[in-house]
């Protein structure tokens, strides 16, 4: 495909997140339809064109549990990614629609973005960096594929030059300025499977809604932040300054009710609630670094009731120490991807509910 601006026309709007945008769009001659992903890059054009180039690795990956690449092209001041369109979405839309999805489904899942971070790391030697819901999609046929990887070490750069590179699935080694292995995608793994499991992102109350941390809008200015985020740890390995962490706050949507963020408080569950509305997003990530891993069974909303088969694996993704925690190739070994492999479930069926 031969993908020239012109050429597309842009359907409707898919999502925003950090630093760019998604349509759905068709390329005029061949009717193919695809997710357009534009992202800002505010760098020079030598730089643009950098990107550009590393993008192209994309046509290499090609896996069924990776979102097929059609192209990339510069429309000044932005890159343009065009991919395959996945019509049923992402993950986290998909379980904030319907709740809280069967671990039966969540097995499936976690086989697929297994299969896809062991086929990245052993063919391409890429490590994705940012595994989360809204990164792993779905089609109406019943398949699971991840997006959204990391090809380009300049583009890694870039937007950790001008946006959050920070985010609430990030690792404590990560947190603390390590470099990134294939260790902390399995944590970002763990981290969001008990979200799909339990209908909520881990790191919030049971009864919270949607007032969970997960999409915290943050602002940032300057516009650095930087991997030795919490003063920890000072091996960066952007050359980011460190006058990030001072103005770096978190303003929490304020759909919140006062009496609400008193009752979470009062309850048993982790309480990162500040005095009500506002907490910074420096508390979670101080958070994930000091205290113990969430877990399916016994954080609010899990207590025992999902196989201990899957609350093992879980646990085993997020041992704190990346030493200990398991690689995409062991979990593929564990007896929970095992039983998910022989379960019958009918994903094609799953999908047409929604
Ligand atoms: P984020 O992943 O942080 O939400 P993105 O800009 O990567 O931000 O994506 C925005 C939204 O667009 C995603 O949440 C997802 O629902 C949707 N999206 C992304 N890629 C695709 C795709 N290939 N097919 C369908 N929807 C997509
Ligand atoms: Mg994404």
């Amino acid at each position: 495909l031969d993908l020239k601006a012109e050429d597309i026309q842009d359907l409707q709007e898919l999502g925003q997140g950090n630093g760019g945008s998604v349509k759905k769009a068709q390329h005029v001659p061949t009717g193919t339809v695809m997710a357009k992903k534009i992202v800002l890059i505010d760098a020079k054009q030598s730089v643009r064109k950098q990107i550009l180039r590393e993008l192209q690795i994309m046509h290499g990956c090609k896996s069924q549990y990776i979102v097929s690449f059609y192209g990339a092209f510069l429309a000044d001041p932005n890159i343009c990614i065009c991919m395959e369109f996945m019509d049923k979405g992402s993950l986290d839309g998909i379980y904030k629609k319907i709740g809280a999805i069967d671990i039966d489904v969540v097995g499936k899942v976690a086989i697929a973005v297994l299969e896809g971070l062991t086929y990245l790391y052993d063919v391409h030697r890429i490590i994705h960096r940012d595994i989360k819901p809204s990164n792993i999609l779905c089609n109406s046929q019943g398949e699971i594929k991840i997006c959204d990887f990391g090809v380009s070490g300049e583009l890694i750069n870039s937007i950790a030059d001008t946006f959050v590179g920070t985010s609430t699935y990030m690792s404590p080694e990560r947190i603390q300025g390590a470099q990134y292995t294939v260790k902390s995608d399995v944590w970002s793994l763990g981290i969001s499977l008990i979200e799909l499991a339990l209908g909520h992102f881990p790191f919030a109350d049971s009864d919270s809604g949607d007032s969970d941390l997960s999409d915290l809008d943050y602002t940032l200015s300057p516009a650095r932040p930087n991997p030795g985020l919490l003063g920890l740890n000072g091996n960066s390995n952007t050359n980011a300054s460190s006058n990030g962490a001072s103005s770096f706050e978190t303003r929490r949507r304020e759909k919140k009710k006062e009496k609400k963020a008193k009752d979470k408080r009062k309850s048993k569950g982790v309480s990162l609630q500040g005095g009500g509305m506002t907490m910074s997003i420096l508390e979670l990530l101080q958070h994930i670094v000091n205290e113990p891993a969430p877990r399916l069974n016994n954080g609010p909303g899990g207590e025992g009731k999902f196989p201990r088969m899957a609350d093992a694996f879980v646990e085993y993704c997020l041992l704190k120490d990346p030493d200990e925690r398991w690689t995409p190739k062991d979990l593929l070994k564990h007896e929970w991807i095992d039983h998910s492999k022989k379960a019958d479930v009918d994903l094609e069926g799953w999908a047409s509910t929604f």
